[in-house]
């Protein structure tokens, strides 16, 4: 079996949350099966090695907070450091700021500014992508630094908003799209 038929066995549909009208995917299932875990952190890495499994990235980016879970055993995998990217305010230092927008209002995403060394590879991992303004504003940041986002991965993709289209030339390696 694959990371996509572990994905559709494990992840369950949520109707109605947070929102009315929503169907919220919760990946919390994946999480606590250590066989699929393994799994799918194996699949999300593999974004970041070259075809013969060398790591090609130093430095994998999470976004706050699902794909904190994701991106630190990914970084393990890779033999890389992990970077948090959080939502406005949390970090205790100097960060970069980046806003998009969202469907009511706009959010705000911040890295540290020293977090990425000047041409640092970095590997975006995330669980959700969606209309993908997270993983554009996490480009920005990265290039804020200096460093270089060379490829996303994300558990899945829900393709009917779009985001691919948003987040341009970035490779894009999906699990499961949907
Ligand atoms: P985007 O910025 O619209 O691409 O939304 C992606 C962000 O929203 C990710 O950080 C996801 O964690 C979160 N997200 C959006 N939809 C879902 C969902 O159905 N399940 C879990 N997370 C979601």
């Amino acid at each position: 079996m694959g990371a996509r038929e572990t994905l559709e066995r494990l992840v369950v549909d949520v109707p109605d949350f947070p929102e009315p009208g929503v169907v919220f995917k919760d990946i919390t299932p994946v999480l606590a099966d250590h066989a699929a875990l393994s799994e799918i952190v194996e699949a999300l890495a593999a974004a970041g090695r070259d075809e013969s499994g060398s790591t090609v990235v130093d430095a994998v980016v999470g976004m706050e907070a699902r794909g904190f879970i994701l991106a630190a055993p990914v970084a393990l995998a890779l033999g890389a450091g992990f970077v948090p990217v959080r939502k406005a305010g949390k970090l205790p230092r100097a960060a970069y700021a980046e806003s998009y927008d969202l469907e009511y209002g706009q959010a705000t995403l911040e890295m540290h500014e020293d977090a990425l060394a000047p041409g640092a590879r970095v590997l975006l991992v995330d669980d959700v992508l969606a209309t993908g303004g997270t993983v554009a504003a996490t480009v920005r940041l990265v290039e804020r630094a200096g460093a270089v986002a060379v490829a996303a991965s994300v558990l899945m993709e829900l393709s009917f908003l779009a985001g691919r289209e948003t987040i341009g030339d970035l490779p894009l390696t999906s699990l499961l799209t949907v």
